[in-house]
C-alpha cells in the first residue's frame, strides 16, 4: 500500500467518487471511491481517502451513486465469426414466419447491388428451431421464391444446418446420387432429391465454395467484434478456436492502438489429419511464437496460451452429437401418444480416445499450455475429468489450468470432481432457460431424470466448482447482461412466448454475486490474468465499467436491461455512452 504522503506526491490520473464500487475482492466488498494512475488502481476506499490522490491535472468523475465494477471477462467466444456475422446479412436469431424469413433475405439481396449472379448470398443467425408456426418446413423452394439469380446459403445460428436455394444446390454440385459425407446428411425428399437442407458435415459441400475472408474483411470483422465488446463492457476475452488470419487481424489493430480488449487465443488441436499430440502441440507453439506478445501489461495485447480440444458435438436434437453415458431416448409410440424409450445410440465415440487425450494433455502440460476442452454430454465430461485426474498425478500435470466448456449435462457423481481436480467449467448462462433448444430439443430425448439436470450451473457451484462464464458468441447474440440475468433467474426473455414462461427445470439460479465472479475474477483465472484483472484492488489494472443501474438492487429480470455507460481498459476510456456525464 502507498502511504497518503507518497500518494500526494504522485497524484492520480483519475478519481471516481460517490460510487457503488463493487470490487469482487475476496469479500466482495463495496467501496465508495477509486483512483487510477498509469493504468493501474492506486486506491480503493472512501471519498475522504481518495482526496489524497487529487492533483491539479487529476480528472475527478462523480459517479452519483452509480455502480462501478471490474470489466467483463468473456471466457469463451468466437470474435471473428461474431464480428463477420455483424457484417453479413443477418436474421438476428429471430423467430420468423416463412413470409418474414423471405422478406428479410430479399431486403439483403436488394441492398447488395454490386454482386453478380454467381456470387453467394450468405445469410446468418437463422433461428431454425424458432420458425413459425412450429414445425413449418423450409426448403430450397422457400428461397427460390425470392427475386435473384444468386446462389443463397442460410446458416443456422447453432451451426449444425444450412439451407440452400436451387441455384445453391446446383453450384454445390449436389445431385441425386451425391452420397452423404461422413458426419453429415443431405436432406432429401420422397423422390430422393436434395431439399436444400444440409446437416452438419454436409454443409461443407457449400461452405467450402465460399471465398475465405479477405485481409480487409478479417480486419473489419475484428473491428466490429471489438466495438460490440466495448459497448457491453467486455475488457478481456478468449477466442475459443482461432486461426492465423484472425490473430493477424487483431495484431494489426493492436499495432494501430485500436485493440480495446485483452485478447487471448486458443489454437485447435486436431489429430484428424495425421497429426500426433506432439506435432499438434508443436504447431500451436509455432503460432504462439508468431503472435503471443508476452505477459499482461497496461495496454491490451495478444496472448496465445490455450489449446482448444473437441470431445463431442451437441446434445440437442436433431444432431445428437453429444457423447452421453446412457442412450438418447426415441419415441416408440406416436406423435399423439408418445412412448419415449432408450434408443440405439448414446452419441458418437468421443473425438479423442482416452489414450490420445492423456497423451495430448501431457504434451500441453509440458509446453505450459492450458487445455480448453469442448464437452457437451456427460460422457465427454467424465472422460475428460478421468484424463485430467491422470494428468494431475504427474509432476507437470499440476501446472495447467484445464477448463471444460459448455457442460450442458454432467452426471451428479462428477460434480465434486471439478473442485477436487481444480477444473473450471466455462458455462454459457443464457442456455439455462426454457427455449426451443432446451424444452423443444432436449426434454423428450433426455427423459425426466436427465432433463432435470441440464445446464447444471448452480449444481456445479454448490459442489464447490469455480464457475467461469463464456458467451460462445455468435452461437447466441452477444448479450452479456441478458446472459447474466438468465444465470440468476433461469427464465427466458418476457417476449419469448407462453410456452417458454417460467424457470428451466426446478434447479435454482445462481446468487448474483457468484454470477458476477464467473464473468470477472473466475474467468480471469482461466486466462492466468487474475493477478492483474478480475477485481478492483490496489495494484491491479484499471479494467472497469460503469453501469446505468445497480446489478444488486434492481429486480432480477431488469439485469437484462443494464447498459454500460463507460468501459475503461488499462485506465483508458474505450467506450462512453451519452448517459455517462
Ligand atoms: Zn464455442
Amino acid at each position: 500500500m502507498l502511504s497518503a504522503a507518497h500518494a500526494a506526491n504522485q497524484p492520480a490520473d483519475t478519481i471516481y467518487r460517490n460510487g457503488y464500487v463493487y470490487t469482487v475482492d475476496a469479500r466482495d466488498s463495496v467501496q465508495q471511491a477509486l483512483a487510477v494512475r498509469g493504468g493501474r488502481i492506486v486506491y480503493v476506499g472512501d471519498n475522504d481517502g481518495a482526496q489524497a490522490y487529487a492533483g491539479k491535472k487529476t480528472e475527478v468523475i462523480d459517479l452519483r451513486g452509480r455502480m462501478l465494477m471490474p470489466g467483463l471477462i468473456d471466457g469463451h467466444m468466437h470474435p471473428q465469426s461474431g464480428g463477420s456475422r455483424l457484417l453479413n446479412c443477418s436474421l438476428d436469431y429471430a423467430s420468423l414466419t416463412v413470409a418474414q424469413f423471405q422478406s428479410r433475405i430479399q431486403a439483403c439481396l436488394d441492398r447488395d447491388k454490386k454482386s453478380g449472379p454467381e456470387r453467394w448470398m450468405v445469410v446468418v443467425n437463422w433461428f431454425q428451431q424458432g420458425m413459425l408456426p412450429d414445425g413449418v418446413e423450409t426448403t430450397a423452394a422457400t428461397l427460390d421464391a425470392l427475386k435473384t439469380e444468386r446462389p443463397i446459403i442460410v446458416r443456422s445460428s447453432f451451426g449444425h444446418s444450412a439451407l440452400l436455394n436451387s441455384k445453391g444446390i446446383r453450384t454445390a454440385k449436389i445431385e441425386r446420387d451425391t452420397p452423404n459425407p461422413a458426419g453429415g446428411v443431405i436432406t432429401r425428399d420422397a423422390q430422393g432429391n436434395a431439399t436444400g437442407l444440409l446437416e452438419d458435415a454436409a454443409q461443407d459441400l457449400a461452405m467450402n465454395l465460399l471465398p475465405p475472408l479477405t485481409v480487409a474483411e478479417n480486419l473489419a470483422a475484428s473491428k466490429a467484434a471489438l466495438a460490440a465488446m466495448r459497448q457491453q463492457g467486455v475488457t478481456s476475452f478468449l477466442d475459443a478456436y482461432t486461426d492465423p488470419e484472425t490473430m493477424t487481424a487483431f495484431t494489426d489493430l493492436q499495432k494501430q492502438g485500436k485493440l480495446t480488449a485483452r485478447a487471448h487465443f486458443a489454437v485447435l488441436i486436431d489429430l484428424d489429419k495425421g497429426a500426433t499430440p506432439r506435432s499438434a502441440v508443436a504447431e500451436l507453439l509455432k503460432q504462439q511464437k508468431q503472435f503471443d506478445q508476452g505477459p499482461t501489461r497496461v495496454a491490451p495485447s495478444l496472448q496465445v496460451r490455450h489449446a482448444k480440444l473437441f470431445m463431442d458435438g451437441v446434445i440437442s436434437a436433431p444432431a445428437f452429437t453429444g457423447a452421453m453415458i446412457e442412450p438418447y431416448l426415441v419415441n416408440k409410440g406416436t406423435a399423439d401418444q408418445p412412448d419415449w424409450q432408450p434408443g440405439p445410440h448414446n452419441g458418437p465415440p468421443s473425438y479423442f480416445s482416452p489414450d490420445t487425450l492423456r497423451a495430448t494433455l501431457t504434451e500441453l502440460a509440458r509446453a505450459r499450455i492450458d487445455p480448453h476442452i469442448h464437452v457437451d454430454g456427460d460422457r465427454a465430461v467424465r472422460e475428460s475429468l478421468d484424463a485430467i485426474a491422470d494428468l494431475r498425478a504427474t509432476p507437470e500435470g499440476k501446472r495447467v489450468r484445464p477448463a471444460l466448456a459448455h457442460d450442458e449435462i454432467v452426471d451428479p457423481a462428477d460434480y465434486p470432481r471439478f473442485a477436487q481436480l481444480d477444473v473450471t467449467p466455462v458455462l454459457s448462462f443464457q442456455w439455462g432457460k426454457p427455449a426451443p433448444d432446451t424444452v423443444g430439443a432436449l426434454k423428450d430425448y433426455m427423459g425426466p431424470r436427465r432433463y432435470a439436470l441440464v445446464e447444471p450451473q448452480a449444481l456445479l457451484l454448490n459442489a464447490g466448482a469455480r464457475i467461469a462464464y463464456g458467451s460462445d458468441w455468435p452461437v447466441d447474440p452477444l448479450d452479456e447482461w441478458f446472459a447474466l440475468k438468465v444465470g440468476v433467474t433461469r427464465t427466458a426473455a418476457p417476449n419469448a412466448g407462453k410456452e417458454y414462461a417460467g424457470r428451466l427445470t426446478d434447479q435454482p439460479g445462481m446468487p448474483r454475486a457468484e454470477v458476477l465472479r464467473a464473468i470477472t475474477i473466475n474467468a480471469a483465472y482461466t486466462l492466468r490474468q487474475e493477478k492483474d484483472t478480475g477485481s478492483l484492488e490496489v495494484g491491479k489494472l484499471a479494467d472497469m465499467i460503469v453501469l446505468d443501474r445497480n446489478f444488486f438492487t434492481i429486480p432480477a429480470e431488469d439485469i437484462a436491461n443494464i447498459k454500460v455507460l463507460q468501459t475503461v481498459v488499462g485506465g483508458k476510456i474505450v467506450y462512453e455512452s451519452e448517459g455517462m456525464r
